[in-house]
């Protein structure tokens, strides 16, 4: 395969991007976490605004307006998920009411006060989940919600292989009762925190990638940079079927001050 105009940096995205592309979900979750968090939020109405921030393909988005009320806008930084997102909206007839923009969470292009419901599945620790919360919180209404799904430890200690990853990874991982205090923090009423279910991770997440791990090695046979990018998947899988006691994925749900 031919990348003469383009920088190794733009390559990887889009090999990345095209990888994950091939599933439905670019995070661990599920149809049925997405509305058990959504059932703690009160007051949405047809005129209530709602931003999916970090929302991929918008897996997640087309299950929340399924099940709410409202004008629905998703935000991701890569312009293909933005597409496919789009695409997704016709194919469920939802275009009158989502909306995918391209745009970072790190600079959002919106007013003061525009949403009542901010959402991010697996996607806030891109910014880290401290200033997330409290740069977005600007973009709320008072009264208004925030829900986050972030990678939080379960226990005080863990083994040292695991801890040394995630300190790799995201040293921002933290225990859930300290994620909480940084959500009350930032200027919200902690409503509800839960653990996502174990097959959030494995049937969502890892194992709709295998077929998808196969095709691509296929496609891309001698190409270092996909060939990394499937150890790397596989890596975390391993890590997760080892050490999943111990760390996952916990929902935070906030109401603004
Ligand atoms: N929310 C989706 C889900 O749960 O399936 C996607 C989660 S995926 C792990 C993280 C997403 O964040 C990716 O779609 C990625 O493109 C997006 N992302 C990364 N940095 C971003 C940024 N600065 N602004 C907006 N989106 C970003």
């Amino acid at each position: 395969m031919s990348n003469d105009n383009k920088s190794i940096h733009e390559f990887d995205f889009d090999l990345i991007c095209e990888y994950f592309s091939f599933i439905e979900r670019q995070g661990p979750g599920s149809p049925e976490v997405t509305r058990k968090a959504l059932s703690f939020i009160d007051n949405l109405n047809d005129k209530s605004r709602i931003a999916d921030l970090g929302c991929g393909t918008g897996g997640q988005t087309m299950v929340l307006a399924q099940n709410a009320p409202g004008q629905f806008t998703g935000v991701d930084l890569f312009s293909k998920f933005i597409d496919l997102f789009n695409q997704n909206t016709k194919k469920l007839n939802l275009q009158n009411r989502v909306k995918g923009i391209t745009g970072s969470m790190e600079n959002l292009p919106f007013q003061e006060e525009e949403f009542d419901l901010i959402w991010s599945e697996g996607a806030i620790y891109n910014i880290g989940y401290e200033r997330g919360l409290n740069e977005w919180r600007k973009s709320l209404s008072p009264g208004g919600f925030i829900a986050v799904s972030e990678a939080s430890w379960f226990t005080e200690k863990r083994p040292e292989e695991i801890h040394k990853f995630w300190m790799e990874a995201y040293p921002e991982i933290d225990t859930i009762p300290n994620k909480v205090a940084q959500l009350q923090k930032a200027g919200y009423v902690p409503v509800a925190t839960f653990i996502l279910p174990e097959n959030c991770w494995t049937e969502h997440f890892y194992v709709p990638q295998v077929a998808a791990q196969k095709a691509f090695l296929k496609k891309y046979a001698g190409n270092k940079t996909a060939e990394e990018l499937i150890a790397n998947q596989r890596h975390e899988a391993e890590l997760y079927s080892k050490y999943s006691a111990y760390y996952g994925y916990a929902f935070y749900i906030g109401k603004k001050l």
